[in-house]
């Protein structure tokens, strides 16, 4: 086992899984919504999707609909890791309080990714 606990297993089904044109990480944008306003703050620009939408333009699933398109996306793209980012993903605490133990049972690592509004790092494996 690694010092971050991924096993050579899981690194030798990973590499497996890539060779054979798999993506192994996802990373969700749970939520638009944040507190802060940082100088230098890319969410909101016209470039971070990569499309004809600004974040700003979309809307938030909330309550139980996001949490069922949120596990929709897992078992379509059955990720090994996924990072939940936003905005402020923990805008959006209840859902996680769901959707969380869902990967945990799934087994699928996880970084939730609040920016400043908790301490430094708030990491789950
Ligand atoms: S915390 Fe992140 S999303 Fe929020 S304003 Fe700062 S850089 Fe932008």
């Amino acid at each position: 086992m690694s010092s971050n606990g991924v096993t050579a297993r899981e690194i030798v089904k990973a590499w497996g899984r890539i060779l054979s044109g798999y993506q192994p990480n996802l990373s969700i944008e749970i939520t638009k919504e944040c507190p802060l306003r940082c100088p230098g703050c890319y969410a909101y620009g016209e470039e971070h999707l990569g499309a004809d939408a600004t974040l700003r333009s979309l809307s938030d699933f909330k309550g139980d609909e996001l949490v069922s398109r949120f596990m929709a996306l897992i078992d379509r793209h059955r990720p090994l890791h996924v990072s939940i980012v936003g905005g402020e993903p923990l805008v959006r605490y209840r859902e996680l309080n769901v959707i969380l133990p869902r990967l945990a049972e799934r087994g699928i690592r996880k970084s939730c990714l609040p920016q400043r509004t908790t301490e430094d790092s708030f990491r789950t494996s």
